[in-house]
């Protein structure tokens, strides 16, 4: 079963989807297998991490901001190279064990959306084995 899912994304973000991983987990009646969750973008990725403190992903922006800056000798004419080296730095995907009828995630974990050129609409899929 594969889910798809749209978001807005007005800003430069990570945007937590965890809530939408769970739900088609429980829709799709899949108790032991697993989730991949997938971008089908080349700006924006697909990440696991802290869903506790705010402050974890102010800062994995500021450190993606200083890994890849815009740079004068880039020449890719949409303008946008910092957002496409970004988006394959983080990957287009990511998979989660299900393990009875629940997403192995750890306490501190969630799954975003992580979006470098906004203002945009966008889509994620979930495929469900
Ligand atoms: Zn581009």
């Amino acid at each position: 079963m594969v889910y798809e899912y749209s978001l807005q994304t007005p800003k430069q973000d990570f945007y937590n989807i965890t809530v939408q991983i769970h739900e088609a987990v429980a829709k799709s009646g899949v108790a032991d297998g697993i989730a991949v969750v997938y971008c089908p973008h080349t700006t924006a990725g697909i990440t696991i991490n802290e869903n506790a403190d705010p402050d974890v992903v102010h800062d994995l922006l500021i450190g993606l901001e200083k890994a890849f800056p815009g740079r004068a000798e880039f020449r890719h004419g949409e303008g946008n190279s910092a957002a496409h080296l970004k988006a394959s730095a983080i990957g287009s995907s990511a998979t989660v064990i299900i393990n009875g009828g629940k997403l192995v995630l750890g306490t501190w974990q969630g799954i975003y959306f992580c979006e470098f050129d906004p203002p945009r609409i966008r889509k994620f899929y979930v495929k469900v084995l």
